[in-house]
């Protein structure tokens, strides 16, 4: 089953541009919700993750980027699991992640991370945090 995207997805470059980078075909989603409630982060996100499927959908982009959502997301692929579509939605926040970090603007500045945690914290995680939240 597929959804109807709207003429404002459909002509929105960036919207095609995040099908390419993340390989997923967002008028796959039907809106069942399994992702949102499965998602462990949910309560933190200002747009949660089938929400993120219906913004996209019906072209509403702009509210995409400016949300938390992306930069909240673990990685988990709890919604990848739940998904009666076979939608990640992990695929497309990371997607956003990489059109957002594209344009050269960091989410963190690593000036900004204290130095107590950059001593005691694991390397795997400051690298992983890096690659996620910087250009
Ligand atoms: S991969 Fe991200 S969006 Fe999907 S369930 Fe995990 S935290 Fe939520
Ligand atoms: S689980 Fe899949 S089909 Fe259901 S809302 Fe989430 S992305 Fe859409």
């Amino acid at each position: 089953m597929k959804i109807k995207l709207t003429k404002g997805a459909i002509e929105n470059p960036l919207i095609r541009q995040l099908e390419r980078v993340s390989g997923e075909e967002l008028k796959r989603c039907y809106q069942c919700g399994k992702c949102s409630a499965g998602c462990p982060v949910t309560f933190a996100m200002e747009i949660p993750p089938s929400q993120i499927m219906r913004f996209l959908q019906i072209g509403m982009m702009d509210d995409v980027m400016k949300a938390n959502s992306m930069w909240v997301c673990v990685g988990c692929l709890q919604c990848y699991a739940r998904c009666p579509q076979s939608v990640s939605v992990a695929n497309v926040l990371e997607g956003l992640r990489q059109l957002h970090l594209r344009k050269g603007e960091d989410r963190e500045q690593i000036k900004d991370v204290p130095f107590p945690f950059l001593k005691n914290a694991p390397q795997q995680a400051i690298v992983c945090g890096f690659r996620k939240f910087v250009s």
